[in-house]
């Protein structure tokens, strides 16, 4: 077959949960959090069926879950966000990605992306016939040079796309990077994606900068957010997307075509679930928790911690114990230390070895004291 993805293959997040299905290691590879929904949400999902809400939901989302969100952003940021022409409710984020890429590149488009990445830029793109323009941020800061993606652009750019909080860096942009940002489009024509499904969980009082609070950004942007970070229910994959009005428009072309609409169902119980709880209020401490927990669990051991800023993850450095590439030392762990990480390598497009791995903590407590029990063991 001539494939259309000749350089994709079976994701990371994949081979390592398998992995660790095989060597019955603790898995802390894949993000997903280990722990029991909300009984009160799952109770409302249950009744949304029994009383007959199984068919599909209409095309943009459940109206009551649209308002809830624009509710929710305007308790949050104080913005205006328009239920009707400005919110889609999507299956997860990763729908809402492949949607937006999908409405808008042609081939020969380019698209600057910022590695480490998140897996699904690239293919998406790609599948489209864009052309993925990495830049590359490395450890310890990340740090982005906008002077230097000024340099990258070229007339052919037709979207950036940011991930703040970033997995797996666990890095937030600041206000001067979106105003940096803001800079940049002001001189050319391309669209920007905002990827702000960790909006919540950011630690240390940092506070996160989203782009729909910029508004010339705003008037260019979708923003993807995603219900599994939110509620913990990563398996149920709803999320949304905001965008303005003519740009909502174009995204709903594509989406009614890539899958209609999203679970009806929960899709109400979300909304009714959020009518009475801001638990999302209390995601970061809840988080930050976890990380402290393995962050000072962690001290002591071959494993080198790097602060961890925002998202459920967590970089260590494993310098001291092996020359191994991340790859092979990720599946060493999980063969022989019965932990399954993730190599921060992954999140790169070109050979990049910084002796990163990446530790998921959304995890119950037990499983984190079993993690650092575990991780203590390796010489
Ligand atoms: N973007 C980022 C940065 C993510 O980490 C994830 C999931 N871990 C997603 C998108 C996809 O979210 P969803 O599960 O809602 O599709
Ligand atoms: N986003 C999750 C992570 O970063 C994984 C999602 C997936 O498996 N595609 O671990």
């Amino acid at each position: 077959i001539h494939s259309k993805l000749p350089n994709t293959m079976v994701s990371i997040f994949s081979q390592m949960s398998a992995l660790a299905e095989k060597y019955q290691a603790l898995n802390l590879s894949q993000g997903f959090p280990n722990y029991p929904v909300s009984p009160e949400l799952i109770a409302l999902v249950n009744a949304y069926m029994e009383k007959g809400y199984n068919q599909y939901a209409p095309m943009a989302g459940m109206m009551p879950l649209r308002e809830r969100i624009a509710q929710k952003i305007e308790a949050m940021y104080g913005l205006d966000v328009h239920p009707e022409s400005e919110i889609t409710i999507t299956a997860g984020a990763t729908q809402g990605i492949f949607t937006t890429i999908a409405a808008l590149i042609r081939p020969g488009d380019e698209v600057i992306i910022f590695e480490p990445a998140y897996d699904s830029y690239r293919p998406s793109v790609e599948l489209f016939g864009g052309k993925v323009i990495p830049i590359r941020l490395l450890a310890p800061d990340f740090n982005i040079d906008w002077a230097y993606v000024r340099s990258a652009m070229t007339e052919k750019t037709r979207l950036i796309i940011i991930n703040n909080p970033n997995n797996p860096s666990t890095k937030m942009l600041c206000r001067e990077d979106l105003l940096q940002l803001e800079l940049l489009l002001k001189d050319s024509d391309a669209f920007l994606l905002s990827d702000e499904v960790y909006e919540h969980i950011v630690f240390d009082d940092r506070v996160h900068e989203t782009v729909l609070s910029y508004p010339r950004l705003r008037e260019r942007s979708y923003v993807v957010a995603s219900f599994g970070k939110l509620l913990h229910t990563t398996g149920w994959k709803l999320g949304y997307v905001i965008a303005p009005p003519i740009l909502t428009g174009e995204f709903r072309k594509v989406h009614q075509f890539n899958v209609f609409s999203a679970n009806t169902p929960m899709q109400l119980a979300i909304a009714d679930y959020l009518k009475d709880s801001n638990s999302y209020l209390e995601l970061a401490a809840f988080f930050q928790e976890k990380r402290d927990f393995l962050t000072s669990g962690l001290q002591g051991s071959r494993l080198e911690v790097v602060d961890s800023e925002s998202t459920y993850f967590l970089l260590v450095n494993y310098s001291a114990v092996s020359n191994l590439s991340e790859l092979d030392f990720a599946k060493h762990l999980t063969e022989h230390y019965a932990v399954a990480t993730i190599p921060v390598s992954t999140f790169y497009s070109a050979p990049c070895e910084q002796n990163l791995l990446r530790i998921c903590f959304a995890k119950d407590h037990i499983t984190l004291a079993k993690a650092v029990d575990l991780l203590h063991k390796i010489v």
